[in-house]
């Protein structure tokens, strides 16, 4: 094995109401070690013993293929879990906080931009918020297994869109289920990102 799911920071029940256990039992519990266990076998039957997963990612010439589309959602889910808390800091700060306001002119503004990008993004997908080389910062979604890494962005920070994400709690009220996403998105995470 040389991809493990990793630990989770908090208990599966820990960010109800806005996402519930059993989302984080499917989406966390089936879904991402479905990623984690395909890209294994990928790679074992590859017969190489390591990989750098942001190398592949960046570098895959196959964007729709299986090798490719394992290891991004293995990226996109660790990178996703990672920034969710029970307890989250509800504001960022800093360097973190110049830098939105330089791109968006304020707060507001950034997570008026943002959810706008993750609801209508059409199908399945992320919605992202990363830095470019400039410093400023950029918007985007990608659909399925995109990640910015491809357009030598730095991702700060994601939304999953995919139904999976969403649909056992919220249904088809993706709205509903973003805006709650901003309960339990730890900026004290996206600050280390940037500072990283
Ligand atoms: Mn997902």
């Amino acid at each position: 094995m040389i991809f493990e799911l990793p630990v989770l920071n908090f208990e599966k029940d820990a960010l109800e109401p806005h996402i519930s256990a059993r989302t984080i039992e499917f989406h966390y519990g089936k879904q991402f070690r479905l990623h984690i266990n395909n890209l294994n076998a990928l790679i074992d039957g590859m017969r190489i013993t390591s990989v750098d997963l942001t190398t592949l990612i960046k570098e895959s010439v196959d964007c729709s293929g299986v090798l490719f589309c394992n290891a991004a959602q293995v990226w996109n889910h660790r990178f996703y879990f990672e920034q969710l808390s029970p307890k989250p800091k509800t504001m960022p700060e800093g360097n973190l906080f110049s830098a939105i306001n330089k791109t968006f002119g304020s707060f507001e503004e950034f997570k008026n931009r943002f959810d706008k990008a993750a609801i209508s993004l059409f199908g399945s997908g992320y919605a992202w918020l990363s830095q470019k080389d400039d410093g400023n910062l950029i918007i985007t979604q990608e659909l399925n297994a995109g990640n910015p890494i491809r357009k030598n962005y730095k991702p700060l920070l994601t939304c999953d869109v995919w139904e999976h994400a969403y649909y056992l709690d919220y249904q088809c009220r993706r709205v509903d289920y973003i805006s709650n996403f901003w309960n339990v998105l730890d900026w004290n995470v996206i600050e280390k990102r940037i500072e990283n």
